[in-house]
C-alpha cells in the first residue's frame, strides 16, 4: 500500500440497476414509470428560452418549492428539494445522523442506506424484518442515533400503517426519523398528517417513480421548519445550485397535471394487481406490494436462474444476491403489453423446465 493511500476515504459504492439500451428490450429492473411524463412537461421544455442557461438557476429552487408546498398543503419553509431523492437522502444522512449511537434501518431495505452510512462514517444497525418482510416496530424502541426506513419498503413493497409509523415516532422523539416515501403514491398512506405533531420527522419523496421523471432527477423532503433549515445549511455548504433551470420547469409542469398523475398511478396499480394474480397461478409467491414493483419467488425454480433466463430473453428484472432475498425477483410494473411478454415468457419457460 502506498503511504498516501491510507488517507483516502475508501468506500464500496452502491450498485444501481443496469441501464442497457438494447432494441426491443423490456426494462423492468429499476422501477421507472413505463408511461411518459405529463404532457405539460414536454411543453415547458420546448418553451424554455435557452438564453436563460447563461444564468445560474435560483439556488432556493423557489418555483418548485412553492408548487410542492401548494400541492401538499405545507408551508414553503417545510420543503427541501434536491437532485433526486438520493441527493435529498444523502444530505439528510449527513445533516441528521451525527451521533455516536447507531442509526437503525431494516435488514432488508434500500441498499443505499448502508453505503451512505459508510461514506459518512455513521454507525448503523440493521433491524430484522419479520417473516412476512414487515417492519417490527418494537425493533426501533432501543436507543439509537436516528431511524430511517422506506414506506412502502424496498425491495419488498410491504407497507406499514400510519399507526405503526406514529408508534415508531413516539418511541424516537429524541432523534430524527426519516420516512423514505419513494413509492408512497402507488397505494400507501403518506406520513404527512404526522408532520404537525412531530418536529423530528422528515418525509422524503421523488418525481422519479409516480411522476415519470427519473431522468430529470428531482426529489424533495417535507419536515419542520427547523429540520429544513438545517438541511439547507448543509446543502449550501456543498453546492448552492443543485436544481437546474430545466428540472425546475419540468417539476412544476408535472405537479400542475393532477389528473394525469392520478390516471398513470391507476393504470400501474391495476396492472400490478393483474400481474400479481397471474404470477401466483404460475407458482410464484408475491407479497402484498403497494409499490410499482412486485417481489416474487417461485416455488420450483431459483430466482437467479429465472433472472438469467429472462435476461437472455431481453427482459430485465432485478435480482439481489443478498441474505434472505436471494430467491426473489423484483419486477417493476411496466405497461400491460410489457407484462404480457413477461408472463408469456414465464409460462413457456416454466413448462420447458417442467415446474
Ligand atoms: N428510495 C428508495 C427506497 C428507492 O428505491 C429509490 C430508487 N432507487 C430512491 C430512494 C431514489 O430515487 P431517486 O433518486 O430517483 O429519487
Amino acid at each position: 500500500m502506498k503511504l498516501w493511500e491510507k488517507n483516502i476515504r475508501r468506500v464500496v459504492p452502491y450498485v444501481p440497476g443496469e441501464q442497457p439500451d438494447k432494441p426491443h428490450m423490456i426494462k423492468l429492473n429499476t422501477n421507472e414509470n413505463p408511461y411518459p411524463p405529463a404532457p405539460g412537461v414536454a411543453e415547458s421544455l420546448y418553451a424554455f428560452d435557452t438564453d436563460r442557461l447563461r444564468l445560474y438557476p435560483d439556488a432556493s429552487a423557489g418555483v418548485l418549492v412553492r408548487a410542492l408546498a401548494k400541492r401538499y398543503r405545507v408551508q414553503e419553509d417545510q420543503v427541501f428539494v434536491g437532485v433526486g431523492s438520493d441527493d435529498v437522502l444523502a444530505m439528510s444522512f449527513m445533516t441528521f445522523f451525527n451521533s455516536d449511537k447507531p442509526i437503525l434501518f431494516p435488514d432488508v431495505t434500500y441498499s443505499f442506506y448502508d453505503v451512505w452510512a459508510e461514506v459518512f462514517r455513521i454507525p448503523y444497525e440493521r433491524v430484522p424484518l419479520d417473516g412476512q418482510f414487515c417492519i417490527c416496530k418494537e425493533g426501533y424502541y432501543k436507543e439509537n442515533g436516528g431511524v430511517i426506513f422506506p414506506n412502502p419498503n424496498a425491495p419488498t413493497g410491504e407497507l406499514e400503517s400510519l399507526d405503526d409509523i406514529e408508534d415508531i415516532l413516539r418511541h424516537n422523539e429524541d432523534v430524527i426519523v426519516i420516512v423514505d416515501e419513494a413509492y408512497i403514491d402507488f397505494g400507501g398512506e403518506t406520513a404527512l398528517p404526522l408532520l404537525d405533531k412531530y418536529d423530528n420527522l422528515l418525509i422524503v419523496q421523488t418525481f422519479s417513480k409516480s411522476r415519470s421523471l427519473a431522468g430529470m432527477r428531482i426529489g424533495y423532503a417535507f419536515g419542520s421548519r427547523e429540520l429544513i433549515g438545517y438541511l439547507n445549511d448543509v446543502k449550501y455548504s456543498f453546492n448552492s445550485y443543485t436544481m437546474d433551470h430545466l428540472a425546475l420547469a419540468a417539476g412544476v409542469a408535472a405537479l400542475e397535471d393532477e389528473a394525469y398523475f392520478q390516471e398513470t398511478i391507476h393504470k400501474i396499480v391495476s396492472t400490478r394487481e393483474r400481474v400479481k394474480a397471474e404470477l401466483q397461478t404460475l407458482g410464484f409467491t408475491c407479497g402484498d406490494s403497494q409499490a410499482n414493483f412486485l417481489f416474487a419467488a417461485h416455488k420450483g425454480l431459483p430466482a437467479k436462474k429465472l433472472f438469467e433466463a429472462l435476461k437472455e430473453a431481453n427482459i430485465y428484472v432485478r435480482y439481489f444476491q443478498k441474505p434472505r432475498i436471494d430467491n426473489y425477483l423484483r419486477i417493476t410494473v411496466g405497461t400491460d403489453d410489457e407484462m404480457d411478454v413477461l408472463l408469456d415468457f414465464l409460462r413457456g419457460y416454466l413448462k420447458q423446465e417442467g415446474v
